[in-house]
C-alpha cells in the first residue's frame, strides 16, 4: 500500500480543517444539563442577553450622583440610594446630590457619579476636594444601561467551552439550564501480542497495556466518551474484528500496529475494508507512524479513525497533537487546535534533527517569565519520564542548536 507521509505543518493543518469542517456540521448531538454541571462541556447554541446589561445607568462606585456641571459647588445632600433600590426623590435638581452605593441605579436628573474617596462631607452638604473638582465629566463612574449587552444581543457563542467566566454569563441572563453537545463516542483499539491486560500477571517478555488507560483519561479529559474494546492481537482476522466493532463509534482510536514491522496489521485492515487514508505517516519524532483517515461503518457512513503508534509516548503526544483537535471538532467546539505557548530554555538543547521533534519536558510559570526543560528520557518507550514533564519542546525540522534563554514553543498537554 503507497502512503503519504507529511510534515508535521502538512499534517496539523489537514487535521484541523477536518476538526473544523466538523465543528461547523449542525451534526452533534444536544443535551440540555443544568448550570452547576454545566463546567466543561461545550455550548450547542448561542445564549442571548434577555434584558440590557445592565438593565439600568449603574454606578460602578461607593459616593455622590451629581450633575457635572455642578462639580465645582457645594451640594445638598438630598437622598441615599442604594443597590437594588430606587432612589425615592423625583429628580436630582441643579445643587443636589444623592449618596450613592456601587450596584445602584443612577437617580434622574445626575450624570456622573463621584467617589465618596473624593469629597468632603458636612453635616447635608458635600463639596468635591479641590483637585478633583475639574476633572468630574458627564458620564464618569456610571455604565450606562445596555453598554454591556442589548437585550436580544449574543453574550456566548455556539461551541464556547463552559467555564466560570461562561457560566456566570449564562447565570446572568437567567438561564437554569444550557444546551450542550454530548461527549462524542470514541472506541479505543490498542493492538500487540506482547499485550496484557492491568489485572493480568505479565510474562517476563509481556508488556502491559496502559495506552488503553491513558487513551480512555485523555478521551474523558477533552469531554468525550471512551469505549475501551478489548485487545486485539497481531492477526488480520482479529484486527479487523476489533476495527469493525470500533468504526460504530464516533471516532476510532487505535494504538500500535502501523509501523513498518510483519505484524503492523492496522492500515491493511483499514485498507481492506475500504478506508480513505489522509496521512500515513509524519516527519515528526516520536509519532512518525501516526495514520490519519476514515473508514466506512457497516451504514455506510464514514468514521475518522486514528492509527497511533503504540510506544506510550508517541500515542500520547500525537493524541494530543491530532486526535483531540478533531475530537473537539466532532463536538462542536469552535476551538480546537493543540495548546501550543512559548517558554525560555533552561538548558541547551541539540537541534538538527531531518523531522520536527517534540521532547518531554517540564514548564514551570513563574510571574518573571516560563522557563522550561527537557526531562532526561530514554525515547518513546520511556513512560516515567513522560510523566516527568507536563510538556513538550518542540524542535522545528532542520533546526539549529538551541541555547540556554531562547525562546522555544511548547506543546501543553
Ligand atoms: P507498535 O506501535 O505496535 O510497533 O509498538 C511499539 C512499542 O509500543 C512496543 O514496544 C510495544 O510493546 C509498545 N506498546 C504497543 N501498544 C502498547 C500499549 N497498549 N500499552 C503499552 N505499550 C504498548
Ligand atoms: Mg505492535
Amino acid at each position: 500500500m503507497s502512503g503519504t507521509v507529511l510534515t508535521f505543518e502538512q499534517a496539523l493543518s489537514m487535521v484541523l480543517e477536518h476538526a473544523r469542517d466538523a465543528a461547523a456540521q449542525p451534526s452533534q448531538r444536544v443535551e440540555d444539563v443544568l448550570l452547576e454541571s454545566a463546567a466543561g462541556r461545550v455550548l450547542a447554541e448561542a445564549v442571548m442577553a434577555d434584558r440590557d446589561q445592565p438593565p439600568f445607568d449603574r454606578s460602578t462606585r461607593d459616593g455622590f450622583a451629581i450633575r457635572a456641571a455642578d462639580a465645582e459647588r457645594t451640594l445638598r445632600v438630598v437622598g441615599l440610594v442604594r443597590a437594588g433600590e430606587a432612589w425615592s426623590g423625583a429628580a436630582v435638581s441643579e445643587g443636589e446630590a444623592v449618596e450613592i452605593m456601587t450596584g445602584a441605579a443612577l437617580p434622574e436628573g445626575a450624570d456622573a457619579v463621584v467617589m465618596i474617596e473624593h469629597v468632603a462631607v458636612e453635616g447635608d452638604s458635600m463639596r468635591l476636594n479641590d483637585d478633583r473638582a475639574g476633572a468630574v465629566q458627564a458620564g464618569m463612574n456610571i455604565v450606562p444601561r445596555g453598554a454591556e449587552a442589548r437585550e436580544g444581543a449574543g453574550v456566548l457563542r455556539a461551541g464556547t467551552v463552559l467555564r466560570a467566566a461562561e457560566i456566570a454569563v449564562a447565570a446572568s441572563c437567567g438561564r437554569v439550564t444550557l444546551p450542550v453537545t454530548a461527549g462524542a463516542a470514541v472506541a479505543i483499539v490498542s493492538t500487540g501480542d506482547e499485550l496484557v491486560e492491568v489485572e493480568e500477571m505479565p510474562g517476563p517478555l509481556q508488556i502491559r497495556n496502559s495506552n488503553n488507560y491513558a487513551l480512555a483519561a485523555l478521551v474523558r479529559g477533552e469531554g468525550g466518551e471512551a469505549r475501551t474494546l478489548p485487545l486485539a492481537r497481531d492477526t488480520m482476522e482479529d484486527v479487523r474484528e476489533k476495527i469493525m466493532a470500533g468504526r460504530e463509534a464516533e471516532l476510532l482510536v487505535l494504538s500500535g500496529g502501523v509501523s513498518m514491522g510483519k505484524y503492523d496489521l492496522v492500515e491493511a485492515v483499514l485498507a481492506e475494508l475500504g478506508a480513505e487514508f489522509f496521512f500515513t505517516g509524519v516527519w515528526m519524532q516520536p509519532g512518525k507512524p501516526v495514520v490519519f483517515g476514515r473508514v466506512p461503518r457497516a451504514d455506510g457512513e464514514w468514521t475518522y479513525f486514528f492509527g497511533l503508534p503504540g510506544n506510550p509516548v508517541s500515542t500520547q503526544v500525537t493524541f494530543a497533537l491530532f486526535v483531540a483537535p478533531l475530537l473537539r471538532g466532532l463536538m462542536g467546539r469552535r476551538e480546537v487546535g493543540p495548546r501550543f505557548m512559548e517558554a525560555r530554555l533552561s538548558d541547551d538543547v541539540k537541534g538538527g534533527a531531518k523531522v520536527t521533534r517534540f521532547l518531554p519536558a517540564e514548564v514551570t510559570s513563574a510571574w518573571d517569565g516560563v522557563t522550561v526543560s527537557v526531562v532526561g528520557w530514554h525515547g518513546s518507550g520511556d513512560v516515567a519520564a513522560n510523566a516527568r514533564g507536563n510538556g513538550y519542546v518542540v524542535l522545528p525540522a532542520g533546526g539549529e542548536e538551541l541555547n540556554a534563554g531562547n525562546a522555544v514553543r511548547v506543546l501543553l498537554r
